[in-house]
């Protein structure tokens, strides 16, 4: 058994200022783990190309890209878009990377199985024509799309990050094709995710407070994700794989370990019974939690 990790070494190179979460060491501490000998015999490597304007703009306004472009293009010094979204001189290379990481984790995954991409910066808080939550392009609905484009006509998203996918929610919120499921902290960032927020049928929210107890998490979202999967077959899974939710995250108050994270991998690939489950890298800002959590992840998948 093997999974492909999907990767391009420009995510590195966004850099959002000192003292920012959303940090450089952030993808070396992924790609490290994954290269331990005794997972590297498991896994495959592709070097992603960037996303092209045709995946991007099946999420994304024209008009917004150009706006981004123009600020790279400008080159020189930090745009914040957001107080804590920031755009430096390679971010823009940077987001072109972790999109294209997505859309070749997709193709690996449809191909083989299962695929990881390495993604940075994260994407679940983009909105269609607003940065936010450090997300510039949501990595993960533009790989729905690709998937869709590529076939599969029936898209599962589930996001087990600490915060809400509030940029997921809205851009398939109207679109019963994608279903989205995700457990999150509540009240917390970015303060959407209510259980009442429903879609047309198609949003599964689970909002928890911090500090419960592990397995209550771990059973809360398998049980969202069956009621997702009640009379609907998706024809793949992506995983908004975010590992803030990992106990003793600086930006999380969530109880998991990564064992929760082998076991929701190895939950949601069961419930999916060989059809593609394919994991996007969201979040995490401690970095030893975060090379554990994808450890765990990706050997699940592999
Ligand atoms: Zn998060």
């Amino acid at each position: 058994m093997s999974t492909t990790v999907a990767w391009n070494p420009a995510c590195h190179e966004h850099y959002a200022g000192a003292g920012h979460p959303e940090r450089p060491q952030r993808i070396a501490a992924v790609l490290d783990a994954l290269r331990a000998p005794d997972l590297a015999a498991h896994l495959a490597w592709v070097e992603a190309p960037p996303a092209g304007r045709a995946a991007l703009e099946r999420v994304h306004p024209a008009a917004y890209l150009d706006h981004l472009e123009s600020i790279a293009r400008e080159g020189g010094g930090m745009a914040n878009l957001d107080p804590d979204t920031i755009m430096g001189p390679r971010t823009w290379v940077s987001a072109l990377a972790a999109a294209g990481v997505a859309l070749a984790a997709v193709e690996r995954g449809m191909a083989d199985g299962t695929a990881f991409a390495a993604t940075r910066p994260p994407g679940h808080h983009a909105l269609a024509e607003r940065a936010m939550g450090f997300c510039f392009l949501n990595n993960v609905v533009i790989a729905a799309r690709h998937a869709q484009a590529l076939g599969c006509a029936r898209v599962l998203i589930v996001d087990w990050d600490v915060h809400h996918g509030n940029g997921t929610q809205a851009l398939v919120e109207a679109d019963a094709s994608i279903r989205f499921v995700s457990m999150h902290q509540s009240p917390w960032y970015p303060g959407t995710g209510a259980a009442d927020e429903r879609g047309v049928g198609n949003v599964f929210n689970v909002p928890r407070p911090g500090g419960l107890p592990r397995a209550t998490y771990v059973r809360d979202l398998l049980v969202a994700v069956d009621a997702a999967l009640t009379g609907w077959r998706p024809d793949v899974l992506l995983v908004s794989a975010g590992f803030d939710s990992l106990a003793g995250d600086p930006l999380g108050e969530f109880t998991l370990e990564p064992d929760d994270i082998a076991h929701w991998t190895a939950a949601l690939r069961e419930r999916m019974a060989g059809r593609p489950v394919i994991g996007v890298l969201e979040g995490g800002y401690r970095l030893d939690l975060l090379a554990k959590g994808v450890s765990a992840h990706v050997r699940a998948l592999a």
